[in-house]
């Protein structure tokens, strides 16, 4: 039996970080409070390294070439080669890119061009038509369980949703320079995320979620991994973590977790070595 929602939410929203939860806030969250603290609360800003930089494009090109389709409109290769180029141009001058070279920024934009290429030859011929691109999704986050609403609502931002509203799948692009074992725990929050945003918004429910990734070896892979729709047990976990998420924001306690991941944090040298506590 269903508990009523309670009229009131858990938190005022105050703006900031109280405006919205999102996936990869969670994600950060969970990898390293300090650098999440850094990153959302103090507005620390790392520049966009040129690896982000071709995920970037690539996402925009798919982004693209998957907008005329919703229109039943096929982008042709060259049309969507010339496309990303002018993006890459753009895009460049509006983030300040610095490359290494003009030779390393040309072999960079070709990358992106052959990833996306890659992938579009590997689109089944039966792929349904999306049913949304980049779809911004915003729901009240109101424990499937207890009924609470938690005060903040969540928002992501779903790469691709494949159609009919009544069986959709979920997808997400994924650069990465090698490929990766298809452990659905590793995608689990930001899937179980998107599941809830369509849930809420549309009534529906997913019939499964699919990671899409583009592999940038020497010569570009594409990896499709397909789980299944999410369950009840999904939405706890979530829910879960959220409530943890939301009372590290209440105490103001951002400890460091120092770890695997500090190789690849920008906040290592900077920010976090003379880091002395949370104070509390
Ligand atoms: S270097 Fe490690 S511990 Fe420090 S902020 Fe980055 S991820 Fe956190």
């Amino acid at each position: 039996m269903s508990t009523a929602i309670e009229a009131e939410p858990r938190h005022d929203r105050r703006g900031g970080v109280w405006d919205y939860i999102s996936p990869s806030r969670l994600a950060l969250f969970l990898k390293c409070p300090l650098a999440w603290k850094l990153r959302y609360i103090d507005g620390v800003r790392s520049p966009t390294s040129p690896a982000l930089f071709v995920g970037k494009v690539v996402h925009a090109g798919l982004e693209s070439w998957y907008r005329h389709r919703m229109l039943g409109l096929e982008l042709g290769a060259g049309t969507l080669r010339a496309w990303i180029a002018d993006f890459w141009g753009q895009s460049a001058a509006d983030e300040n890119m610095t490359f290494e070279s003009v030779a390393q920024e040309t072999a960079l934009q070709a990358q992106a061009i052959e990833l996306v290429g890659t992938y579009l030859a590997q689109v089944p011929a039966d792929e349904p038509r999306p049913l949304a691109v980049e779809a911004t999704l915003e729901a009240p986050l109101i424990d499937p369980n207890s009924g609470e609403n938690l005060g903040i609502p969540l928002l992501g931002v779903a790469d691709l949703i494949l159609g009919p509203a009544t069986s959709a799948r979920i997808c997400d692009f994924k650069t990465s320079s090698k490929a990766a074992p298809p452990h659905e725990i590793t995608h689990e929050l930001q899937l179980t995320s998107y599941a809830w945003l369509f849930r809420q918004t549309t009534g529906q429910s997913e019939s499964g979620l699919e990671i899409r990734s583009l592999i940038k070896t020497r010569s570009p892979k594409v990896e499709a991994h397909a789980y299944p729709a999410r369950t009840g047990r999904h939405f706890a976990r979530l829910f879960s973590v959220i409530r943890e998420y939301l009372d590290a924001l209440d105490s103001g306690r951002h400890n460091f977790r120092p770890g695997g991941g500090c190789a690849m944090c920008d906040f290592r040298e900077s920010h976090c070595r003379d880091w002395t506590g949370s104070g509390r």
